[in-house]
C-alpha cells in the first residue's frame, strides 16, 4: 500500500476491446489481458448479451440438490473439449487447485492406498495462494513468510528451456529429458507416499514466462501412469487457447487425471473455475457412504451467471475460428520481432499468444520503471522482474500489435 504514496492507484472509468480508459479520458492498451483473464476484449457485446439474457431467467441457485440450463452445457462442452466427463465448479483458480489436492488424496483414501497423502511439484511453479495452492507454489515471495502455515511437498527441476545446456540445440528437448529422469528417478523411490504430480503444461506463467518443451508433459505423463500417481494439469493460465491450442495438453497428446480451468474461462467477464476428473476418479467417490463422497463445496460453486459467460466464451471460439486466427497472429508478431536488433535483452521466447524476454539491466528499479513509463505512453505491461512479456487479448489488431511493440522497444531502450 505504501508505494501508492508515489504511485498512485489508477482508476478506470470504462474498457473497450483492448483498451482501459481512465476518468481523463487516457487510455491504456491491456497487453497483460488484464491478468491473463481477458480473451476477447473489454465490452464484448456476445459475452454480455448471454449475461444479460441470463440474469432474465435465474442469477443463481445452490447445486446441492439442484441444477440449471447453464452448467449442464457448460460441463457437457467441457467434456468434450477436455475428454474428462466430471466437472466440479469453485470461483477461483486457487480453489480449483485445492479440490484437485484434495479429490487426488480422497481418491487413494478410498481405494485403501492410505499413505498416498504427499504431492510433487516443478520449481517455480505456481497454482495459487490459498494454503494448500501455495504449499505446491514454489515462488519464494510468496511462499516464505507462510512457510510454517504449510504442507511440505517436493520440487522436480523446471524443463524451463532457458536452463539448457549452451551447446544444445534450441528448445530445450534435451533439458527437458533430463529433467523427466529426475522425475523418474524421485518416483521410483517415493511413489508410494505420493498422490499426485501437479504440473502448468508448457509455460511456468507467474514464475516470468519460462515456456518449456512438450516432451516433458509426454514423460511426466507415462511416468505417472507407471508409479501410480496422479497427474493435474493446471491450465488455469493457459487454458483457452492461449498456448495455440484450446488446451496446452493437447500439445504433447496426454490426458491428465485432472485439468483445473479460470482465468480465460469467462472471457474474463465472472470469476468461475472448474476442476475436471475422469470416470475411473468419479466412480471411486460413488457410494452410500457419504464419507466416501467428495465433500467440498463453495456458495457460489456453478453460479448461473459465470456460466452463461463460459458459454458465450466457447461460442466465439466456434463463431469467430479464434485458433485458426490466432495462429496468423502470432506468425505477424513474430515476423515484427525479426526486425528487433540491437536492444538488451534475451530469450526471446514465444508459445501461442504468449511472448517474454528478459532484460539484460543492472537497474533495480527496472520493474517499476518499465511499468510506470509503460502506462505514462497508453500501455500496460508488468514485468516480472527483469521479463517483459505480452499476454494480449486476442482480438487485438495488427496497427494495435504495433503499437505494443514499439512503445515497448522504446521503454526497454529507456528503463534498461
Ligand atoms: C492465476 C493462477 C492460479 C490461481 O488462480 P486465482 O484465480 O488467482 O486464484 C493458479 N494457477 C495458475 C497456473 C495461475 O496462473
Amino acid at each position: 500500500m505504501k508505494i501508492h504514496e508515489t504511485l498512485p492507484l489508477l482508476p478506470i472509468a470504462s474498457g473497450a476491446g483492448v483498451w482501459l480508459q481512465d476518468f481523463e479520458g487516457k487510455r491504456y492498451l491491456d497487453g497483460v489481458s488484464s491478468w491473463w483473464v481477458n480473451l476477447f476484449g473489454h465490452n464484448e457485446q456476445r459475452i454480455k448479451t448471454a449475461i444479460n439474457e441470463q440474469l432474465d431467467k435465474l442469477e443463481h441457485v445452490m447445486l446441492a440438490g439442484f441444477t440449471h440450463e447453464p452448467v449442464v452445457q457448460l460441463s457437457e462442452k467441457l467434456g468434450e473439449l477436455t475428454d474428462l466427463g466430471h466437472c466440479f465448479y469453485a470461483s477461483d483458480g486457487a480453489s480449483a487447485t485445492e479440490i484437485a489436492l484434495k479429490m487426488s488424496f480422497h481418491y487413494w483414501r478410498n481405494v485403501g492406498q492410505l499413505k498416498k497423502n504427499q504431492f510433487l511439484s516443478l520449481e517455480n511453479s505456481y497454482h495459487g495462494e490459498t494454503i494448500g495452492a501455495l504449499s505446491v507454489t514454489d515462488v519464494a515471495i510468496f511462499k516464505d513468510t507462510y512457510a510454517p502455515l504449510l504442507r511440505q511437498s517436493a520440487q522436480m527441476p523446471s524443463p524451463d528451456s532457458r536452463l539448457s545446456m549452451t551447446n544444445e540445440e534450441a528448445g530445450g528437448e534435451a533439458h527437458a529429458l533430463r529433467c523427466a529422469d529426475v522425475l523418474e528417478v524421485y518416483l521410483e523411490q517415493h511413489h508410494s507416499k505420493i498422490a499426485a504430480f501437479i504440473i502448468e503444461p508448457l509455460i511456468q506463467c507467474a514464475a516470468g514466462m519460462a515456456m518449456y518443451h512438450p516432451i516433458y508433459l509426454k514423460r511426466a505423463r507415462e511416468i505417472c501412469s507407471k508409479y501410480k500417481v496422479h497427474l493435474i494439469a493446471d491450465e488455469i493460465a493457459v487454458g483457452f487457447g492461449r498456448t495455440g491450442t484450446m488446451f496446452a495438453c493437447e500439445q504433447a497428446n496426454i490426458k491428465p487425471d485432472f485439468i483445473c480451468l479460470s482465468k480465460g474461462i469467462t472471457g474474463g467477464y465472472l470469476p468461475l473455475s472448474v476442476t475436471l476428473t475422469t470416470d475411473e476418479i468419479y466412480q471411486a467417490f460413488y457410494d452410500d457412504n457419504v464419507t466416501r463422497g467428495f465433500l467440498h463445496s463453495h456458495s457460489y460453486t456453478g453460479n448461473a451467471l459465470a456460466c452463461s459467460a463460459a458459454l458465450a466464451t466457447l461460442a466465439i471460439f466456434e463463431q469467430d475460428d479464434v485458433l485458426h486466427k490466432n495462429r496468423s497472429k502470432t506468425a505477424y508478431i513474430n515476423q515484427q520481432l525479426t526486425n528487433w536488433h540491437n536492444l538488451p535483452i534475451e530469450n526471446l521466447r514465444n508459445t501461442g499468444m504468449v511472448w517474454a524476454f528478459d532484460v539484460k539491466t543492472s537497474n533495480k528499479q527496472f520493474q517499476q520503471s518499465f511499468y510506470q513509463q509503460g502506462l505514462a505512453g497508453g500501455l500496460l505491461l508488468r514485468p516480472i522482474g527483469n521479463t517483459v512479456y505480452w499476454m494480449p487479448p486476442y482480438i487485438i489488431s495488427h496497427d494495435e500489435i504495433d503499437f505494443m511493440l514499439n512503445t515497448t522497444k522504446k521503454l526497454v531502450t529507456a528503463c534498461a
